[in-house]
């Protein structure tokens, strides 16, 4: 099933307001904007909206339930060909074997036996995935993962130990707090990472309602959902 022609237009409409407030921002910054790449969440919207996406020019696309994604992206012939497949959920270890199998980074390790499982996962695949290290920034435990900031150079280290490609840290900024203090700390972090590991330059930060912020401390992922796809709530 393809997406309607309305649908494909307000997809075309949404999409490029977001390219815009990302040139704005990058801009602002004084980034070249080559530096900063969108990624697409399409969690809770169909695969007609995924191809419709890829149609536009989207290159980059993610999911953040394991079960979704499979069922999304094994659909038809498997993955838009082409097309970067990102996982942005929290993960269960015994899920990570399955998402080692669809996915072409992972923004989301925060913890050791994560880790491990993926990387037996994409070993078994015969499939090079990389892997960022999620952080938590809000410094309590708020249910949306990441591991302590002190915990991160030892997760880091087991990821290059592991066979997985290390990409850099990830983060959501805290909910209903100024972003700015969160992205400026992840920024340090990724520049400790990068001391130890210099391949390591990704920085995922940013998503519909902050990427601006993300984009003025360093961010070179942008994770998007809503502002492209629009409102969750009516698709769960
Ligand atoms: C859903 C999700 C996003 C996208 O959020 P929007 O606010 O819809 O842009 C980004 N990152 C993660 C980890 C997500 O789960």
């Amino acid at each position: 099933m393809s997406a309607t022609p309305e649908r494909v237009a307000e997809l075309q409409e949404r999409l490029a307001a977001v390219h815009a407030r990302i040139d704005a921002a990058c801009a602002a910054a004084g980034r070249p904007r080559e530096e900063v790449r969108l990624v697409v969440v399409t969690k809770y919207f169909p695969r007609s909206d995924l191809d419709a996406l890829v149609g536009l020019g989207v290159r980059d696309v993610a999911e953040s339930r394991a079960q979704e994604a499979t069922a999304k992206l094994a659909e038809g012939d498997g993955p838009p060909p082409g097309v970067r497949t990102h996982f942005v959920g929290q993960i269960q270890s015994n899920k990570a074997g399955e998402i080692a199998r669809l996915a072409d980074v992972v923004h989301s390790l925060d913890r050791a036996k994560v880790v491990r499982a993926l990387a037996r996962g994409a070993q078994a695949a015969g499939r090079e995935v990389t892997g960022l290290v999620q952080v938590d920034l809000e410094g309590s435990d708020a249910g949306r993962g990441g591991a302590q900031p002190q915990d991160v150079p030892a997760l880091v280290d087991l990821v290059v130990e592991s066979g997985l490609r290390l990409g850099g840290v990830m983060a959501v900024a805290p909910r209903g707090a100024d972003p700015a203090p969160a992205f400026a700390r992840l920024a340090e972090l990724a520049a400790q990472v990068r001391a130890e590991h210099p391949g390591a330059v990704m920085i995922s930060a940013g998503m519909s309602g902050d990427l601006e912020q993300a984009v003025a401390h360093g961010a070179t992922h942008l994770r998007v959902g809503s502002a492209i796809l629009g409102d969750r709530q009516s698709h769960r």
